[in-house]
């Protein structure tokens, strides 16, 4: 099949340029100001056609938890978030930590995915922080890198080995970063919020001390260290001061750390529990100070879908994490780019080139002989965040109610609709 993208808004540098795109075979074939001539054609007039979004930290919850989320259901939410690919954290049931478990998470996305699906597999098995897995047959297989995402590594030791390991193939260590010891059972950040409404609190301190001693692993074995979700102002420091001596670390902070603080939490919901924790204004200014000085690479939404059984139990009892892809691009647009924090040139990087180039992913970019991967974006379109009408199964999110300006309308990989407003594929 033969398509072309007609009249498409591209960003070229800050500028805007208006193309028509030859797709034949799934991959970019011409970009050009003249006419093309094919079988099928999209008419892109008035939208920017940018490079599908790339997530590199998304929870897919099967194979274990398909009340919560299915490959399915999660890469069509991704789909309509304008993603393209994914990165699946491996906190699933069973962990994809041998060979026959990753290949398990292979098949299911092989039968099921909407987009591009890339597995993590873990640093240790069952991500108990002990024994290391077998990251070279592993990464053999098709791992992206290594991470026991959803707690942090407690033993440097452990580390230590894991990223000598890890350099040995190649390969980079993905950290969700909290000492178990400073945890204190906390629920939201300790802070101003947790004293009101009488609930432990987590620590900033939690997450940095962890990034700063992986720091020094990462540049005493010399492996490439890629923090998750970074939520604190000590936490950015220790990056920026990393990068400038040299040391292979990279970053990503979540949509929701970006425009959400500890204050939004007005009373026990579990809406608004996530791990890490919503922190103070200052923690939010410094974590997009890092975004714009580059101490911080990239956003990753951290898409954590739950039941609205578990999410109604409070913050004490509920379990941490929120949904992100269908939200993702109209929030940052909203509350980045409208609101004049940032250029739309760069959130987009943010969403497309930076992550990809974190594990050097050819996604991400638009250019003859790239795989066709689009997402079509709406920037004037405003509408109200509903989570009863997310394609997630997971309804958790704190933007319920909130009005956004801006939102995919058409998302693209490998030259097929994968999604289109008002219209979702069922897939077998
Ligand atoms: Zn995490």
């Amino acid at each position: 099949m033969s398509l072309v993208l007609k009249n498409a808004r591209l960003l070229e540098g800050e500028q805007e340029v208006t193309r028509n795109i030859h797709v034949e075979a799934g991959v970019i074939q011409t970009i050009s100001q003249q006419p093309i001539e094919a079988t099928e054609e999209i008419d892109c007039s008035g939208l920017l056609l940018a490079p599908g979004f790339v997530d590199i930290h998304v929870h897919m919850r099967e194979p274990g938890a398909t009340d919560k989320e299915t490959i399915a259901t999660g890469t069509m939410a991704a789909a309509r978030g304008g993603f393209t690919t994914v990165c699946a954290m491996p906190n699933t049931r069973p962990v994809p930590d041998t060979e026959g478990n990753l290949a398990l998470v292979q098949e299911l996305i092989q039968d099921h995915a909407y987009v591009s699906v890339l597995p993590y597999a873990s640093i240790t098995t069952r991500q108990l922080g002990e024994e290391l897995t077998n990251m070279k047959a592993l990464r053999a297989l098709g791992a992206v890198a290594f991470t026991d995402d959803g707690v942090g590594v407690q033993s440097a030791d452990t580390m230590l080995n894991a990223m000598q390991r890890a350099k040995e193939i190649g390969a980079s260590i993905v950290a969700h970063c909290e000492d178990n010891s400073l945890i204190h059972n906390g629920v939201i950040h300790q802070g101003e919020t947790s004293r009101a409404l009488g609930v432990n609190g987590i620590p900033s301190v939690c997450e940095s001390v962890q990034i700063a001693r992986d720091v020094l692993l990462a540049e005493a074995t010399g492996c490439h260290y890629h923090v998750c979700h970074v939520s604190t102002k000590e936490s950015v420091r220790v990056i920026r001061d990393a990068k400038r001596a040299g040391i292979p670390v990279t970053a990503e902070v979540t949509p929701h750390h970006l425009i959400l603080t500890e204050e939004d939490i007005v009373e026990d919901d579990a809406m608004f529990k996530m791990n890490p924790p919503l922190r103070s204004r200052d923690d939010r200014r410094a974590l997009l100070n890092g975004l714009m000085d580059g101490t911080i690479d990239c956003i990753a939404t951290d898409h954590a879908p739950h039941t609205e059984e578990e999410k109604q139990q409070g913050l004490n009892n509920a379990p941490f994490g929120i949904v992100g892809l269908e939200t993702a691009f109209s929030l940052l647009h909203t509350y980045l780019v409208k609101e004049q924090r940032c250029s739309l040139k760069e959130l987009i990087d943010w969403l497309t080139i930076k992550p990809a180039s974190v594990f050097g992913l050819a996604s991400g970019k638009i250019a003859v002989g790239q795989r066709a991967d689009f997402v079509l974006l709406d920037l004037t379109k405003e509408s109200t965040i509903n989570r009863h009408s997310l394609l997630s199964k997971g309804k958790n999110t704190p933007f319920h109610g909130y009005t956004v300006v801006g939102s995919p309308v058409l998302t693209m990989v490998s030259g097929e609709v994968v999604w289109k407003e008002e219209l979702s594929y069922d897939k077998a």
